[in-house]
């Protein structure tokens, strides 16, 4: 199917042709109608799969049919749940409205940055505002934004707000919406509690759902290297020489380990950065634009900083430390692969990692094999787990889901 047999203005599709978009992705091509109609949307889709792009065409092309007179009201609110994301939305939001007659404009709310200027740039005019829901609550607070005018909602990653008190910020936001709205949700999985707020939000939603809808995945290779813990940092300095590895994303389980081996890789000569939640929105957004444009090769990055982003060409994402869960593992490969690519996903094992590496493999219905690469082969055995040691990850549930449940049981 070619954008052209979807129902949206010259402007947008002569853009869409600039910008390289070929035909609508399988996401698309049913959210984007259904949008034009009017309808709610439940869609469970991916990062990769075209979301985002999903109702940016149509929330652009249903504004731009009217012609409004006046200072712009707010009439679209995304929100995300990271900063990366809310910024990428607008940007992507100006792109595909390059050519609108009447250009319309949009505002991001983010933390980590200057709250006056965001405020003033909303009371300046503002058709579309992109917001993560803990900033966006600030400024709603202060009483200077008027959200009466709503026309379209939309909360994008929605199973990645799930943070403690997201449901409170989103029972006083939408406390400032319209009734009569159109609701989009897009979620890559929807437990319990994206269905309790789906169901709070929507009114007799569609949902949509793409079979097969993990091509992102599907065309990764999936490697996975047993290495001592101690070894991993020279493996991979070996496999970036022997393999030739370039822009790769590589997952870590903490910020400081982050900024110690991105430190010690540029004392070996190479180009690396750390990527994490501790550092300022300039350092996160210079990083990520320097990343995006090759001038680093190596970005160490931990989960949080890096959901969400949508940074094309990663060849190789590099598992340093296994994710906590199966999903995040799904996330973090797919990464890589995005847009037809094919990428290559390497994980380091080491004797500890044995276990819960299984229990990834087979939620993820995938069986890997494991490889050893000359001269850093693993030795030893496994540690004896004590008694009473911490139980294997992604078994059990952690602390912190532990608290959010306790915080939910007593509301
Ligand atoms: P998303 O799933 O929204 O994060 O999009 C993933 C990436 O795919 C983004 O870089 C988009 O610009 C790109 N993309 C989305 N739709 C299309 C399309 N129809 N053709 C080509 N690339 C696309």
């Amino acid at each position: 199917m070619p954008f052209s047999s979807l129902a949206l203005s010259s402007k947008i599709q002569s853009r869409l042709k600039k910008i390289g978009f070929k035909k609508p992705t399988p996401i698309q091509e049913k959210v984007i109608p259904l949008i034009l109609t009017k309808s709610d949307v439940m869609a469970m889709a991916q990062t990769g799969s075209g979301k985002s792009a999903s109702y940016i065409l149509p929330i652009l092309e249903l504004l731009s049919r009217n012609s409004y007179e006046g200072k712009a009201k707010i009439k679209a609110l995304v929100l995300t749940p990271t900063r990366e994301l809310t910024l990428q939305v607008a940007e992507a939001f100006n792109s595909f409205g390059t050519e609108l007659d009447k250009k319309l404009k949009v505002v991001s709310v983010i933390g980590g940055e200057g709250i006056g200027e965001q405020l003033y740039a909303i009371q300046q005019g503002c058709d579309i505002l992109v917001a993560t829901s803990g900033r966006l609550l600030d400024v709603v607070s202060k009483k200077q934004m008027n959200l009466s005018h709503i026309k379209f909602f939309v909360l994008d990653e929605a199973d990645k707000m799930l943070n403690l008190g997201f449901a409170e910020e989103l029972e006083l936001i939408l406390e400032e919406l319209p009734k009569k709205r159109q609701n989009l949700l897009f979620s890559a999985t929807y437990p319990p509690k994206i269905l309790a707020i789906a169901s709070k939000i929507t009114n007799e939603p569609v949902e949509v759902r793409v079979e097969n809808e993990e091509p992102t995945v599907e065309s990764v290779t999936q490697r996975a290297i047993e290495v001592n813990r101690e070894n991993r940092g020279p493996l991979l300095r070996h496999l970036l020489e022997s393999e030739k590895l370039e822009h790769v994303l590589v997952f870590m389980a903490n910020k400081r380990a982050t900024d110690n081996i991105a430190e010690k890789f540029k004392k070996y000569g190479l180009s690396a950065e750390s990527f994490h939640g501790d550092l300022t929105q300039e350092e996160r957004n210079f990083t990520l634009d320097a990343f995006k444009a090759k001038k680093i090769n190596i970005l160490f990055a931990t989960d949080i900083a890096a959901r969400g982003l949508d940074i094309e060409n990663i060849s190789c994402v590099v598992n340093f430390d296994l994710p906590r869960s199966p999903t995040d593992y799904i996330h973090r490969i797919g990464r890589t692969a995005r847009a037809g690519r094919t990428g290559i996903a390497i994980s380091f094992i080491a004797h500890e990692d044995r276990e819960h590496f299984a229990v990834i493999q087979k939620k993820c219905h995938v069986n890997i094999r494991l490889e050893q690469i000359e001269g850093y082969e693993i030795k030893g055995d496994a540690p004896i787990r004590e008694r009473g040691a911490a139980p294997v990850k992604g078994k059990g549930k952690s602390k912190k889901d532990k608290a959010r449940e306790k915080a939910l049981q007593s509301k």
